[in-house]
């Protein structure tokens, strides 16, 4: 009894300490892992990418790479493809849906990893969702590294270049600027209000677009009868400007600010009785295609001189306006891009900033929405 009774012990205690290696190797196992997570947490992985990268064996190869948000992502995701790992590395990264499934299309289809970065970032994910599914096309790099390229417009940039035979840039900004459709052709339609809105013959504003903030110009600014109304920001720009020159002896007014559709119908009509069907078509915006329904544009005026392009005041307007954040809209050397002739007395606010780089780079408004604000 007494054996047995200590054999049984003997094999207890030898379970036991299997048992306890176990434990331990466990316990070094797990600590490990955890630490590995924790690392690929800490240079800023998901806790799913990084169990993910461990499953995968691409610990070191990760930690080695560092933060990579594309990597992240293709490791959170289903469509994970390992042979795709060095692509997923440098393949820059886009908040988009489907992502990863994506770009697994594209280097199917043969594009290169640079392709790819530009592709997903030039359009939404139902964009690139499209572009992925159709058959490879050639030019990809041509077009789309033009920092304001659209995705959508691929095909448009392929035809007006093999029209019009314009280098890349000039193509996506004349596209994107929709010269390969008629004036007043299929316009964008634009409801919401927004101080940088662009309005051109292309850009529709709708009925229903009324600005927010509309205040009265204070009288003695006014040289026309009746109130002018203009967007707050406007008027205290303009004031400001009025007061300067008028420092230098100069009087600059306002004739016109804010005009509702409505009001832009009764214009048209009232100059179509005066002067004609062409006088309109060059001088007159139809309704909704004035940029006066913005309540962001003047027409300015000298109190003295009739003809603002004779006045001193047009002369100062032309050295300092854009000081005060206001642009020269429908400049006669930009009749091609505005469609508009020349309005001397026409002036946009855009704010100084923008207003400078426009000076400087003698662009139109038009240019400068495409290039920098049109997303
Ligand atoms: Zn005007």
């Amino acid at each position: 009894m007494k054996k047995r009774k200590l054999k049984l012990k003997k094999g207890a205690q030898k379970n036991l300490t299997i048992f306890g290696a176990i434990i331990l190797v466990l316990v070094i196992v797990f600590s490990f892992y955890f630490n590995k997570i924790n690392e690929l947490k800490s240079i800023g992985y998901s806790s799913e990418a990084a169990k993910n990268i461990i499953f995968s064996f691409k610990y070191s190869y990760v930690i080695d790479i560092g933060e990579n948000k594309t990597l992240n992502a293709a490791f959170e995701s289903d469509d994970y493809k390992k042979e795709n790992f060095d692509s997923y590395v440098k393949i820059e990264y886009q908040n988009q849906k489907n992502l990863i499934s994506n770009i697994n299309k594209l280097l199917k289809k043969g594009y290169s990893d640079n392709e790819v970065s530009l592709i997903i970032s030039r359009g939404d994910d139902d964009a690139v969702s499209e572009f992925a599914n159709r058959d490879k096309v050639k030019y990809v790099e041509e077009f789309l590294s033009v920092s304001y390229s659209k995705l959508v417009n691929y095909d448009r940039y392929v035809a007006y270049q093999d029209k019009e035979n314009d280098d890349a840039k000039t193509t996506v900004l004349y596209v994107n600027m929709d010269f390969d459709k008629e004036e007043y052709e299929d316009p964008t339609i634009i409801d919401d209000f927004d101080n940088y809105v662009l309005v051109n013959k292309h850009r529709q504003l709708s009925n229903e677009y009324v600005p927010d903030d509309l205040v009265s110009i204070d009288k003695e600014y006014v040289k026309s009868d009746g109130e002018v109304e203009i967007e707050r920001s406007v008027a205290k720009a303009f004031y400001d400007m009025a007061d300067a020159a008028s420092k230098e002896g100069l009087e600059l007014m306002v004739s016109s600010g804010y005009r509702s559709y409505e009001d832009q119908e009764e214009i048209v009509n009232t100059y179509l009785n005066l002067y004609g069907q062409n006088y309109v078509d060059n001088y007159v915006a139809k309704p909704g295609f004035s940029e006066h329904q913005t309540a962001m544009s003047l027409d300015v005026a000298s109190k003295s001189v009739a003809t603002f392009v004779n006045s001193d005041e047009y002369t100062w307007m032309m050295d300092n306006a854009y000081k005060y954040g206001f642009i020269l809209r429908y400049p006669k050397s930009k009749e091609d891009i505005t469609g508009y002739k020349c309005e001397a007395w026409h002036y946009r606010y855009v704010g100084k900033k923008i207003a400078k780089y426009i000076k400087e780079h003698n662009i139109t408004y038009d240019e400068y929405y495409v290039m920098f604000l049109d997303n």
